[in-house]
């Protein structure tokens, strides 16, 4: 099979150096015999691979040292009920931006666990998605702590500036933005991600939690989401996904190896550029998003004539693009171009749309 690049928006592709490094030493890692699959989580061997990604992720996120790196279960939506179970207090508010369907579905999780404020920021003008600037989030005074969603998946929705919470302690989504670009961790109490967009395999979720955040959890809390334990145990308090992290640990060498996240940055946005700017050139394609909050790693765009949808999607294919239906609560199509889609992957996609567009004009 000729070359396909994949544009699912999660699990989604990894980078090939990547998976060529753990298919090489799948069977025997290191010459120790085992696969990393193997090996027990409490091995020397493994310690040092656990330990090693850990202070690869430090680096390229500079995180600080008041802040622990927990190694979770659960995804995306497991962090749904961690974060209030460990951070909301019995008869506590908490504040729940909602910018999309991601962020809407965290508030109608925390909802399980208490008083949960929702505000939303999105709303549709003369055919514009637009969304309210962070400094106007009318944030209570008494939240515990406020949640949003830098980066919304499926609607394409990308906040970049981080809002000022004053002193409330801020949480944040980043299952789908996570290493994409550079962030200043010391504005966060706790940064969750699913590991599936831009870490590496499912099966895995990184919480990035400030200390003094630590030690809050609610009674009924189960042990197996609990901040506290996770910290106390490096992340082994049971069975971690070991192999996920292992894939993990490699994903952050690749990324250190190609110069970090301000490196990767820089292509991200020469990627959306590059898509954005062949969506809005021709009136054969939209994506309604202001500019402002255009996500730089999934981009929805629909085809003008929705009835070309199949075709487009099928002949895509047959080109090697793939993965590029919408979601289906959007319909339209996605591309979804993590830091593991290179700027060839993008380019060839532009390409057939051009030509699509040309073949298809009535
Ligand atoms: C994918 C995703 C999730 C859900 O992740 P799961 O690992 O499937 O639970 C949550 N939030 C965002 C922003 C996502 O992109």
């Amino acid at each position: 099979m000729s070359e396909v690049f994949n544009f699912c928006a999660g699990p989604a592709m990894l980078p090939k150096p990547v998976m060529l490094k753990a298919q090489s030493e799948f069977v025997n890692w290191h010459d120790v015999g085992s696969s990393v699959m193997e090996l027990s989580h409490r091995s020397k061997e493994y310690i040092e691979i656990a330990k090693k990604a850990e202070a690869d992720l430090r680096t390229l996120m500079s995180i600080p040292s008041n802040y622990k790196v927990l190694f979770c279960h659960g995804g995306g939506r497991g962090q749904f009920s961690a974060v209030p179970l460990n951070l909301l207090p019995e008869n506590g508010k908490a504040d729940y931006i909602v910018s999309g369907s991601w962020s809407k579905a965290a508030a109608k999780e925390a909802a399980n666990y208490g008083n949960i404020n929702t505000i939303n920021i999105v709303t549709k003008e003369s055919d514009t998605t637009q969304v309210l600037p962070t400094s106007q989030w009318k944030l209570s005074k008494d939240a515990a702590y406020v949640h949003y969603c830098p980066n919304e998946t499926v609607d394409g929705i990308e906040i970049f500036d981080v809002p000022e919470t004053d002193g409330i302690p801020l949480i944040a989504d980043m299952s789908s933005t996570i290493l994409s670009r550079e962030i200043d961790v010391s504005k966060f109490g706790v940064i969750y991600a699913g590991a599936q967009k831009n870490i590496g395999p499912s099966g895995l979720t990184l919480v990035i939690i400030r200390e003094d955040l630590l030690g809050r959890a609610s009674k009924q809390t189960p042990s197996v989401l609990n901040y506290q334990l996770a910290a106390e145990n490096d992340s082994m308090y049971n069975t971690p996904p070991t192999y996920a992290w292992y894939l993990a640990g490699l994903v952050f060498e690749w990324l250190l190896e190609i110069g970090g996240v301000k490196a990767i940055a820089e292509i991200n946005r020469q990627k959306a550029e590059l898509l954005y700017s062949t969506v809005d050139r021709n009136d054969f394609y939209k994506n309604d998003i202001s500019n402002e909050n255009r996500s730089l790693m999934n981009i929805p765009f629909w085809l003008n004539d929705e009835s070309l949808n199949d075709a487009f999607l099928a002949e895509a294919k047959s080109t090697g693009l793939v993965a590029l239906k919408g979601h289906r609560s959007v319909g339209g199509m996605r591309a979804s171009i993590y830091n593991a889609m290179p700027l060839d992957g993008v380019a060839a996609l532009v390409n057939f749309m051009n030509a699509f567009a040309e073949r298809h004009k009535a």
